[in-house]
């Protein structure tokens, strides 16, 4: 009896239990801002924690993010296996298939935080900034709205353009049905951030 409650510790202390929206948000954060300073952890990567995870994931976090190489979120933000259920696509946008994998994640795995997370230099944005968009035309319907908003604006186009973007895609997430109501009950917040490339930083935008 005594071995299985010891066991039953462990292998919670390993999943976790579900934790705030504002906990989330701190734990992407602190992470991160490990990663700016060279002083990983590297948390989440033993193989305990490996078979714990195997019957059941609870990842704390969603990011959707760009499918860009130098974005990957686990490394920018030093996390580890079963902590991020993550959906990336080229421009970090969110059509009808990215929106199901989110809402999935949000309603059955219990995720606190859904972070869109667009980037500098991003390669999408800068497609549809220049209207070379003939190989990304799905992607770059998505973008396309909030580029119109951001050249109303003064400033540098393409960092104004990629805000714009994860600006867009927050609201419409915040209203897609299975989110809205996980919002209303307190369970999950929709946040959006820009990566900076060279810095590491993510920087939360309103
Ligand atoms: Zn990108």
């Amino acid at each position: 009896m005594l071995c299985f409650i010891l066991i039953s510790c462990l292998v919670l202390s390993v999943v976790g239990f579900a934790i705030t929206p504002d906990e989330a948000i701190d734990r992407l954060l602190e992470g991160n801002e490990r990663y700016v300073r060279d002083q990983l952890l590297h948390p989440n990567r033993s193989v305990i924690r490996r078979e714990a995870i195997v019957a059941k994931q609870e990842p704390f976090a969603i990011i959707l993010g760009c499918s860009d190489s130098r974005v990957s979120p686990e490394i920018i933000f030093d996390q580890g296996i079963g902590d991020l259920f993550i959906v990336r696509v080229a421009g970090n946008v969110a059509g009808p298939v990215e929106l199901d994998s989110l809402q999935f994640s949000a309603e059955y795995l219990h995720s606190s935080v859904i972070l869109v997370l667009g980037h500098e230099n991003c390669g999408a944005i800068h497609a549809v900034l220049n209207k070379q968009t003939k190989d990304i035309e799905n992607v770059a319907a998505l973008i396309e709205p909030a580029i119109l908003l951001a050249r109303q604006t003064e400033g540098n186009i393409w960092e104004k353009s990629v805000k714009a973007n994860v600006r867009a895609i927050v609201a419409r997430l915040k209203v897609a049905p299975v989110i809205k109501s996980l919002i209303e009950q307190g369970k999950i917040k929709v946040i959006g951030g820009y990566y900076e490339l060279a810095s590491g930083k993510v920087i939360l935008i309103d």
